[in-house]
């Protein structure tokens, strides 16, 4: 049985906090304002469960749910059980047939930062009453954001598949839930207990769910806002051969009702799920004591963005089942244990404008200028609409509202348009014909999604690829910066790469708001830059295909420029990870005139890649040191991370008793915190500059 199922309490208990202040005459506009959010968080439930198709994002309706907590908890006297704080789901529909669970299917607590997760291992100490000192193991997992189903198992032997539903009945899903290939059939234990109930989440690869959403394009089908809801879509359908078409994925952690075995541990709980054929999630551990918890949250902040799962959280669980009986339930949701929330990774927000960017390779991108929102712990106000085809395939037009989303270090995108909230005054956006920077031609290939400024001498490109070529990845020149880079192309004295070191002091000195020092400094930068890693000047040159990686790849491998400059085509797509696509792109850049023109004027100004370069730098100071980042740095996360490894040291997702350093940017979070309780190094920005540029120095052959 699922522990602490006996005590559970009806369902008018207030589950917000355990302490209820004394009720209060519940004034008019509380009344008012509560029924407002019931009917609100009401149509939201049955959007998100029944049809699979939000239209707030999780964080509004997390909003919505919290204020209507916090009124009920100061009008107790309110709280009626059809509240939506008091039941899990929505109605069922009549969709599917429906059945009655053994066992309720709760919902769990939602934690959001360190001060709540503390909150709520004090009120556990306080119903337990259990001192400081006495440490708690809780089962820690990456909490799967998919749909929520209970498996039964008779003598062994499937026999039916329910949804979480209501929480109190579900819908029978058995038929489509057998196409799952990670669902057993037959349980693998021995002996075969009588009654057995897997419970646990099946979702849809995040993969997975973006070649649907290309599908349901294709097929000028609506797309799902993520992965979440496309799964749960994928499971709930009529026809069980639509749902074995799609590659869903079970992951058990729970049991509900079970006779004929002895389980006293939620780390038993999961051993015996796996030795029974299921798949348990593979990152689960047990956390002695809530700092060990807390250094797993941590983890998965960045983690989340590497697994081929949705993730919204961590879900924490006391691990001794004595201690989940004695703790029971609070409303819907079981005291034992939580759901710790990352920031919300989805908004929704209305498009103001639409633009076009033109990139260093001419390439027009569409992009979507937005009311700023506040999305994964940061405020954005623009997100990549990708090119036409993806802008036309979403249908984004101005003013629309759309659900926006950002997960790790990817710009934001915009999901979906919410057509439904239309009102007519949106308009749509008109791809130019012309280049918005140039006026020149473009150009979109046949078979190719992207439209292109063709006019080499198209100020955008120059300037982006100008950006490109002086970035700390690349030639370093840190005293050009955006505003010059304009001003020296209007002014027309930097026409290619090449001209920025046959720029002369006077001429910088003709330039507006340019003094004698800093055109010293811009002149020594430049003048500082002319000995770069081979590789690095390969990536400068912003070719495209040729990242920073590649541009090493083909550094360790070929020596010296002039070697690649000679290498035929198989020779470069051959290196190991380059390719054929970046080979070719590659070969058929060094054959253009004018690049080979700006190769050669590079070489004449004096610049002189290093040679015979090596990838680990061994005699870096700073080899085999661990760093980990945290906070926004001025320089693209990925960019720092390949610079430190360049000098040999790794980069590592968490902070830990072996960090070396913490490099802390803005708003750093609770890594700075952890890194000052281990007593590991913590840079600020500009410190970290510092320790690296005496080792950048040092780079082999620097
Ligand atoms: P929840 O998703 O916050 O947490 C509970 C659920 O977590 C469980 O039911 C289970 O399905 C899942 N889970 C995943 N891994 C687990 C593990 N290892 N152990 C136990 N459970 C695990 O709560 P909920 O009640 O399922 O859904 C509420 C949430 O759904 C809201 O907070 C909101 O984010 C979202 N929602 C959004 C809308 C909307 O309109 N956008 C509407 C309704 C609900």
């Amino acid at each position: 049985m699922w522990p602490g199922c006996d005590k559970m309490k009806p369902a008018m208990n207030n589950f917000a906090t355990d302490s209820i202040t004394a009720p209060t005459a519940p004034p008019e506009e509380a009344i008012a304002e509560i029924n407002g959010l019931r009917d609100k968080l009401s149509q939201a439930n049955h959007r998100y469960y029944v049809l699979d198709d939000p239209d707030i994002s999780d964080d509004e309706y997390d909003a919505l749910m919290r204020r209507l907590i916090a009124l009920e908890t100061a009008h107790p006297d309110l709280i009626t059980p059809d509240s939506p704080t008091q039941r899990v789901g929505a109605r069922l529909e009549g969709a599917f047939p429906e059945a009655a669970h053994r066992l309720p299917m709760l919902s769990l607590q939602d934690v959001r930062g360190d001060d709540e997760l503390s909150e709520w291992e004090k009120r556990i100490r306080r119903h337990l009453h259990l001192p400081e000192e006495t440490v708690i193991d809780y089962v820690c997992e990456p909490k799967i954001d998919g749909l929520a189903i209970a498996l039964t198992y008779e003598n062994g032997q499937f026999t039916r598949g329910l949804t979480r539903g209501d929480g109190t009945r579900g819908e029978d899903i058995t038929a489509n839930l057998r196409t799952v290939p990670s669902i057993p059939w037959r349980l693998r234990l021995d002996p075969v207990p009588p009654l057995f109930e897997a419970r646990g989440e099946v979702y849809l690869p995040r993969s997975e769910f973006e070649k649907m959403n290309e599908r349901q394009a294709a097929e000028g089908k609506p797309l799902f806002a993520n992965p979440r809801n496309a799964g749960a879509g994928s499971v709930r359908q009529k026809d069980p051969s639509v749902t074995a078409s799609r590659p869903l994925v079970f992951a058990a952690y729970a049991l509900g009702a079970f006779e004929g075995l002895e389980i006293k541990t939620q780390t038993e709980l999961l051993q015996t799920l796996r030795s029974a054929g299921f798949r348990v999630n593979p990152s689960s551990k047990l956390a002695h004591g809530l700092d060990e918890a807390r250094a797993f949250i941590e983890h998965w902040r960045e983690e989340r963005h590497r697994v081929d799962y949705a993730t919204d959280g961590v879900v924490v669980k006391v691990n001794g089942f004595s201690l989940q009986n004695e703790l029971g339930f609070v409303g819907r949701n079981p005291r034992w244990a939580c759901a710790f929330k990352f920031p919300p990774e989805e908004a929704v927000t209305r498009v103001l404008d639409i633009g076009v960017n033109v990139g260093r390779t001419g390439a027009l991108t569409p992009l979507a200028h937005f009311e700023p929102v506040e999305v994964a712990g940061t405020t954005v106000s623009k997100a990549t609409l990708h090119n036409e085809d993806e802008m036309r395939r979403k249908d984004v037009r101005i003013g629309d509202r759309v659900l926006i989303r950002k997960a790790g270090e990817i710009i934001p995108e915009v999901v979906k348009v919410l057509v439904e909230e239309r009102d007519g005054s949106e308009r749509e956006f008109v791809f130019p014909t012309a280049c918005p920077v140039c006026g020149g031609d473009v150009l979109r290939p046949e078979g190719e999604a992207v439209t292109r400024c063709i006019n080499a001498e198209c100020p955008a490109q120059l300037e982006r690829l100008l950006e490109h070529f002086v970035a700390r990845g690349a030639m370093n020149i840190d005293r050009i910066g955006e505003k010059l880079i304009k001003q020296l192309v209007a002014a027309k004295l930097v026409r290619d790469v090449a001209d920025v070191f046959a720029l002369a002091k006077e001429q910088l000195l003709g330039l507006e708001r340019m003094a004698e020092k800093s055109a010293q400094n811009v002149m020594d930068s430049v003048e500082g830059a002319k000995t770069p890693p081979l590789s690095r000047l390969i990536y400068a040159l912003g070719i495209r295909h040729v990242g920073a990686r590649t541009a090493e790849l083909l550094a360790e491998r070929f020596g010296t420029l002039d070697a690649l400059v000679a290498a035929p085509l198989e020779e470069i797509a051959g290196v190991h990870d380059v390719g054929p696509v970046a080979g070719a792109t590659l070969r058929a850049w060094l054959d253009e005139e004018h690049n080979r023109h700006v190769l050669d004027k590079l070489r004449r100004a004096g610049v002189q890649p290093v040679e015979g370069e090596k990838t680990a730098a061994a005699d870096s100071p700073l080899a085999g040191k661990s760093f980990v980042f945290t906070g926004a740095l001025s320089m693209p996360r990925p960019e720092a991370e390949a610079l430190v490894k360049r000098l040999g040291a790794r980069v590592a997702g968490s902070v830990s008793k072996k960090t070396d350093y913490v490099v802390a940017g803005a708003d750093a979070g609770s890594k700075a915190e952890r890194a000052r309780e281990l007593g590991v190094t913590i840079l600020s920005e500009e410190e970290f500059a510092a320790l690296i540029s005496p080792a950048a120095d040092n780079e082999p052959g620097a």
